[in-house]
């Protein structure tokens, strides 16, 4: 982030301290993970005190409170627990910690995942440039717009750097990290089943079994199924495939968006109102889709706390990592303002 988005960023957050204001959190894995570039996982037990903390502050709302006025107020105090792309360990892990603290939660799963027996394409690929061991220095990548050659140029020293790094930092600073960033950014346009082929390549090269790891598995129709009846859960709807959708012309970024709502709520029964943007990403085009389906709240990934003047089919959302309950305490009041009264700056 450039020095002038920064300070953009700053003032807009402050801002909003000072409004009407909740939060909605997002998590996706709840499983012990060493290497974590986006942070998307965070432990059970780190899961168990964030709960807790909402569970005490009497803090927990439903999604879709942030549709209406109910859940803006003047301390911040609602917030909203949601899971994007739809981990089987979100059944196995965060529902029975959601069941003990009685808190409501939406999972926005991708329609063709269900069922899905090997791993998403970024959990994958972090597999395949993992953070230390050792890597051949030339990769050809003969997907998307032609034959590319990534080389890595490794120094000693690099692997520990590589371990504490985070990928969403966009700081990059050994070889790794830039290799990373570019096969991420090379295979995200990537058609899906052209992203499996270059992970089950870029896997080959890095000398990694193919085999998902059980920690990344998707839920199967029965877990779904589960999911869907539990009384504390709502589904939503995460797109067909997890596309990118502002790389895609309006046509597909429509299918992708209607299809994947379809799927959802033909497996679960149900009428499905609730959706994310994948990787955050959205624009007027598919705002404007999601609006048409009747959706009511939509999600991105913009790390601030919500307002009443928000479009409900563009609310921001901020990413819980791993944090104990008293570091989730400071982080949500300090940083955005939220769970407790004060105004902070
Ligand atoms: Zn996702």
């Amino acid at each position: 982030m450039s020095r002038r988005d920064a300070l953009a960023r700053m003032l807009r957050l402050r801002a909003r301290k000072q409004r009407r204001r909740g939060g909605i959190l997002m998590y996706h894995c709840i499983s012990e993970e060493t290497y974590d570039p986006w942070a998307i996982c965070i432990s059970p037990n780190a899961f168990d005190d964030q709960m807790a903390v909402l569970a005490q502050a009497r803090a927990a709302v439903d999604l879709a409170n942030f549709a209406g006025s109910d859940a803006y107020t003047r301390t911040g105090s609602q917030l909203a627990v949601t899971f994007d792309d739809g981990y089987v360990d979100n059944l196995v892990a965060a529902l029975p910690v959601l069941e003990r603290y009685e808190i409501p939660a939406t999972i926005f799963v991708i329609g063709n995942a269900v069922g899905r027996t090997r791993e998403f394409w970024w959990d994958g690929l972090q597999r395949a440039v993992p953070s230390g061991e050792p890597l051949p220095d030339r990769l050809d990548f003969p997907f998307g717009k032609g034959r590319r050659t990534f080389t890595l140029n490794e120094r000693p020293g690099d692997s520990a750097t590589n371990a504490r790094w985070r990928a969403d930092s966009g700081e990059i600073t050994t070889s790794r990290q830039a290799l990373f960033r570019a096969l991420w950014d090379a295979i995200v346009v990537l058609e899906p089943t052209e992203q499996d082929d270059a992970i089950d390549h870029v896997l080959a090269w890095g000398g990694r079994m193919a085999t998902t790891p059980t920690s990344r598995v998707a839920l199967d129709a029965e877990q779904f199924a589960q999911l869907a009846d539990h009384p504390l859960i709502t589904l939503g709807s995460h797109t067909l495939d997890h596309v990118s959708l502002t790389d895609l012309p309006a046509d597909r970024q429509r299918t992708q968006i209607s299809a994947g709502h379809r799927k959802i709520e033909e497996l679960s029964g149900r009428p499905i109102t609730r959706f994310s943007y994948p990787y955050g990403r959205f624009d007027d085009t598919a705002r404007a889709a999601v609006r048409e389906l009747g959706i009511d709240v939509a999600c991105t990934s913009v790390p601030m706390p919500a307002i009443g003047s928000d479009d409900p089919c563009a609310l921001p959302r901020v990413q819980a990592t791993e944090m104990d309950g008293d570091q989730f305490t400071r982080w949500l009041r300090e940083d955005y303002g939220l769970i407790r009264g004060q105004l902070l700056q």
